[in-house]
């Protein structure tokens, strides 16, 4: 197993807990037995390990103990040996992940973020224009009545198509009451955590207003367990880097399925090799409801062209036996 750093420059400066960053920075991990693999561990302050701790993680890495590794450097290392497993069995990742059907493409969301009235219904027309299932609105950076303007203007911009909200938990009980009245009477149909992640109980109540509840931060806080048991979800947004591996990640959506929860699948704005591994991921879940995949042109320069690009509103699934095409560090450099 190879481990080697690397950093890829942002279109556009991220937000992190950390502050702004303007590359994305982590480790390939390549395997050659039984087959040539390529992993991705791209850690996400706030979200994961850090870059030092995933780094030590990797440097002393047991590929037969995955379970032992933090959540980035393990999607790295259970990547590298789901590409390499993938490869050689000579079907594309998410037939070895999930079942043998074929799948072309995944529904995606186009994210228009924060804007003025104006700026977010021009942004959400271009996006159902462009074909777009659902389009994800970043709330609670504006006063409560300010986002239920710009809703009501997305809403009218384009009546048909899903519009999601994504609140990282802004708001206090009273105001999310009130949020999900406004938002219900414009059919957004669900809210990115509402309330702060550690208040799962609050969650749990807010559900049953005709705005499902998402939970996304929550998840990664409490683990899946915890939220099954308090009840607090309609929705989980899974990021297979903060979960831990592609593996884990369809786990979770089965067992989300399970208990009557849809999943959700998005990337942690990652290089294509782990972009590549989530739009697997998605197609591992029957009939997955549009995911937040559409994330590539985030990446300034990225280790090859974008192996999942997006089409009208669809992600094509890499069809290749493994993860992608590229089996060596040689084929990116
Ligand atoms: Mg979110």
């Amino acid at each position: 197993m190879n481990v080697d750093y690397f950093s890829l420059p942002l279109s556009s400066p991220l937000a992190t807990a950390d502050g702004d960053i303007t590359d994305r920075t982590g480790y390939l991990v390549t395997v050659d037995d039984p087959a040539p693999g390529i992993g991705e561990a791209t850690p996400l302050p706030g979200w994961t390990e850090s870059l030092e701790s995933c780094e030590a993680a990797l440097r002393d890495a047991d590929p037969n103990d995955l379970d032992a590794l933090p959540p980035a450097a393990r999607h790295g290392v259970a990547l590298a040996l789901l590409d390499a497993e993938a490869r050689h069995e000579g079907v594309p990742l998410y037939q070895h992940l999930g079942t043998g059907r074929t799948v072309e493409t995944v529904p995606v969301n186009a994210t228009v973020g924060d804007a003025d009235d104006e700026t977010t219904a021009r942004r959400v027309e271009r996006a159902a224009e462009a074909g777009f299932p659902a389009v994800k609105l970043k709330v609670g950076a504006r006063s409560l009545d300010a986002d239920l303007s710009r809703i009501a203007a997305a809403r009218d911009a384009a009546p048909d198509v899903e519009l999601r909200a994504d609140a990282n938990g802004a708001w206090s009980v009273p105001e999310a009451e009130r949020a999900f009245d406004g938002l219900a009477a414009h059919g957004v149909s669900y809210v990115e955590q509402p309330l702060d992640s550690a208040d799962l109980e609050g969650h749990a109540a807010l559900r049953g207003r005709g705005v499902d509840v998402a939970l996304d931060e929550a998840l990664c806080e409490h683990g899946l367990d915890a939220v099954l048991t308090a009840g607090a979800a309609d929705v989980l947004v899974l990021k297979p880097m903060v979960l831990g591996g592609p593996d884990i990640a369809v786990e979770t959506a089965v067992l989300a399925r399970g208990a009557g929860i849809d999943p959700v699948v998005t990337t942690t704005i990652d290089g294509a090799f782990a972009r590549a591994a989530a739009v697997h991921v998605a197609a591992a879940v029957p009939d997955v409801r549009p995911c937040g995949l559409a994330t590539g042109d985030r990446i300034r320069t990225d280790f090859i062209d974008d192996p999942a690009p997006v089409r009208n509103g669809f992600a094509d699934v890499p069809q290749k036996e493994g993860n992608t095409a590229a089996t060596s560090p040689a084929d990116y450099a």
